[in-house]
């Protein structure tokens, strides 16, 4: 077992706050603005119910982009496969989370994977629901599922901060939708979306999370299997090759771990079979991930040889 007390994995949260400095929080949704840039913190989650922590755990970030994970399990739930792959690829992309550029160069046009924006509110906009707060309610009702915790909820300031300067998102939702990959209400897609980002929790919910990841989408708190195998291994693998945007393939040659980030300083890990990973730190490096989320994984990785390459 990787790090049998809280303070042997302390000592590493110690040396990767110091990387923090390097990194700025994101402020292009003014209400994320606020957040304190030399918070650091860990939660390792472990299937037999161990829990490993550091840093001041029981603060709460909003998911951001490591919601397009859960988001993409529930879709595919929802679709099948093959199904949300017609109208969302699978490639990795060169290009900043939110880029338009390659909607308009690929032809058709179709976002490159589900991790990007472009993605991602394709994905949520094939959510099933009759209206868009019965989708929001099953995704919430998913994430609670996933973390063991009825009292998720969304941060109402945050989700309202992204629909106001939501623009870049509208600008993607009209390409798409004049491209027919979506036939949904701007405004109300975007609203959605912002809930969707807003939800919030703390790293120890998030590493439960990544638990039902790392463990073939079973719940080891329950014994039930929340995602199908083969569905867990589909977000799993995108995690791999897009889960920190464009700085993807570095990470899985430093750190090799299923990982996804979020704007607000989210990572969470899937350990393959072994544990699940949350980690805050909302100073970002210039991709937008967490500085020093990632410095604390790759210090893990190497010290614990968890990369599975
Ligand atoms: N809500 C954010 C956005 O769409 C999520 C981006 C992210 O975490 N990279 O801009």
């Amino acid at each position: 077992m990787l790090c049998e007390t809280n303070k042997e994995l302390a000592a590493f949260v110690t040396k990767a706050r110091a990387y923090a400095k390097d990194g700025k929080v994101a402020d292009y949704i003014p209400a994320l603005g606020k957040a304190d840039p030399n918070d650091l913190s860990i939660a390792i989650q472990y299937p037999n119910g161990h829990c490993v922590s550091a840093g001041d755990v029981k603060k709460k970030f909003t998911l951001q982009s490591t919601s397009k994970v859960i988001s993409l399990a529930l879709a595919i739930m929802d679709w099948g496969a093959e199904t949300v792959f017609e109208y969302v690829g699978m490639e990795p992309t060169g290009d900043p989370f939110n880029s338009i550029a390659k909607l308009e160069s690929n032809v058709p046009a179709k976002p490159l994977n589900p991790m990007i924006n472009a993605g991602a509110l394709v994905v949520t906009h094939m959510i099933k629901g009759r209206s868009m707060e019965q989708k929001f309610e099953r995704l919430l009702e998913f994430v609670r599922e996933l973390a063991n915790d009825q009292s998720i909820n969304y941060c109402q300031e945050v989700a309202d901060s992204e629909y106001r300067t939501a623009d870049l998102n509208r600008a993607l939702c009209y390409f798409l939708k004049q491209h027919n990959r979506m036939n949904e209400n701007v405004e109300q897609l975007i609203s959605l979306y912002s809930k969707q980002c807003a939800i919030e929790m703390n790293c120890l919910q998030l590493a439960q999370m990544g638990t039902v990841f790392a463990m073939d989408g079973i719940n080891p708190v329950t014994s039930k299997q929340v995602i199908p195998k083969d569905v867990a291994r589909i977000c799993k693998t995108f995690m791999v090759t897009c889960g920190m945007y464009n700085a993807s393939g570095e990470f899985a040659i430093k750190i090799g771990i299923p990982a996804k980030s979020g704007v607000a300083g989210s990572i969470m890990g899937a350990v393959p079979g072994r544990f699940g990973i949350g980690i805050f730190g909302p100073a970002l490096d210039e991709k937008g991930n967490s500085i020093a989320g990632l410095k604390l994984l790759e210090l893990l990785s190497n010290h614990y040889k968890l990369s599975m390459f």
